[in-house]
């Protein structure tokens, strides 16, 4: 038959384009923190498709909320309104405490979008001359790969061949506070910044660097933009991983776990003074908004408040942070995180040891090639993550 593990790898590779490099496992069904593949065979998913399955696997709720809302209707346009994108609006305002959301779908779109309000809002509300607006990041930065977003970026392998770039982006070393002081100038719109960088490696700045950035937009009038879209929704062990310095961000950009690994649906929130510069006519997205999406956002926020996923996310991630750091192996350089978003760093690359944890059933995908990212979605169990445990120690051993 061609259902098989090794044909369908076969036609993926046969047919697609090659901008990914996955391990070779087909998962055909899932449920809570546990995939299959075609053969019956089980693994512990320890991705979360980049935490966007926060929510575990096919939240019975969420489901729900997708069938029920297939059942009435799907899409509208922002021709009309729908019925799901006002109650939608509304839980995230109170969630994020911003009084203003534009809907979008996917994590680099919001990115984009965030990008395109700040730069309006600086010569709309700050004053900059028109095209001189400029936008700070960080080296190491993920934000996805939008032209605006890869131009942003400092991996050359993002950049080669795409360009010409875009004008207007200026990185600094993330965590570096004096850095960020000399890169701003009269013309910066705003300051993009990941909590904790997921790409680059599990990377969480010097303490103090969120909050003192946060002063120094404050005080020359730019935009304090974080990009949550992989740390967001309670995967560090907070609601938002801003939190764990207390700052108030201008902009707050979400994505993944919005849609309960269910639909995609991403959002950049702010307050009017900010997103108030967008007009009809300026930006938009046929699906942004979509009532599939927003039934389904909203029963996804739901399942984080009513299993305390956040709290959930902290105390699992205490317990399994200290299990890793009991494991006595040179190649392991260092384990860091916050709740269930933690990276070990290896001396040696961690592709071979993401294969070996596959062959003992547990789904985990190197990051910048030494580090091994563990982000099991946050249902997960004090048993199962001492399942995972005895396999991770018997691959160090
Ligand atoms: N920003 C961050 C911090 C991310 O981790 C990602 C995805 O990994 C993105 C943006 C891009 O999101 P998407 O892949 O949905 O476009």
């Amino acid at each position: 038959t061609n259902t098989t593990s090794t044909n369908l790898i076969e036609q993926t590779e046969k047919f697609g384009a090659h901008n990914y490099h996955p391990l070779p496992i087909v998962v055909s069904e899932a449920q809570g923190v546990w995939v299959k593949d075609p053969e019956g065979n089980k693994y512990m998913d320890m991705l979360s498709a980049y935490s966007a399955v926060n929510q575990g696997h096919r939240h019975p709720k969420i489901i729900q909320a997708l069938k029920d809302q297939a059942d009435r209707v799907t899409l509208t346009s922002r021709a009309f309104h729908n019925d799901q994108l006002g109650p939608w609006y509304e839980k995230l305002t109170k969630l994020t405490g911003k009084n203003m959301i534009l809907p979008m779908n996917t994590g680099a779109e919001a990115v984009e979008s965030a990008i395109k309000v700040s730069r309006r809002w600086a010569y709309d509300v700050k004053g900059v001359e028109a095209n001189k607006a400029e936008i700070i990041g960080c080296n190491g930065n993920f934000h996805g790969r939008t032209m605006a977003a890869v131009s942003l970026s400092s991996e050359a392998d993002y950049q080669r061949g795409f360009g010409p770039m875009l004008e207007g982006f200026k990185l600094i070393p993330y965590g570096d506070i004096e850095a960020l002081k000399a890169a701003i100038t009269p013309n910066t719109a705003a300051f993009l910044v990941e909590p904790i960088q997921g790409e680059a490696g599990i990377v969480i700045p010097p303490e103090g660097f969120l909050k003192q950035a946060e002063q120094l937009c404050k005080e020359n009038n730019v935009l304090f933009i974080t990009d949550e879209i992989q740390t967001g929704l309670s995967r560090t062990g907070k609601m938002f991983a801003h939190q764990w310095e207390d700052v108030t961000p201008d902009i707050i950009v979400l994505g993944k776990a919005l849609g309960g690994g269910v639909m995609p649906i991403s959002a950049v929130c702010a307050n009017s003074d900010i997103l108030g510069v967008l007009n009809p006519g300026s930006h938009g997205s046929t699906f942004g908004g979509n009532p599939l999406a927003c039934a389904v956002s909203i029963a996804s926020l739901e399942v984080l408040e009513e299993e305390n996923l956040t709290d959930r996310s902290l105390e699992l991630g205490n317990y399994f942070q200290q299990q890793l750091r009991a494991i006595n192996n040179p190649v392991i350089k260092d384990v860091r995180g916050k709740g269930l978003f933690i990276g070990v760093e290896l001396t040696v690359p961690a592709r071979k040891y993401c294969e070996a944890l596959k062959d003992l059933g547990i789904l985990c995908k190197e990051t910048h090639d030494f580090v091994i990212r563990f982000a099991p979605p946050l249902v997960i169990t004090k048993e199962e993550l001492d399942w995972a445990l005895e396999r991770i120690t018997k691959v160090f051993a």
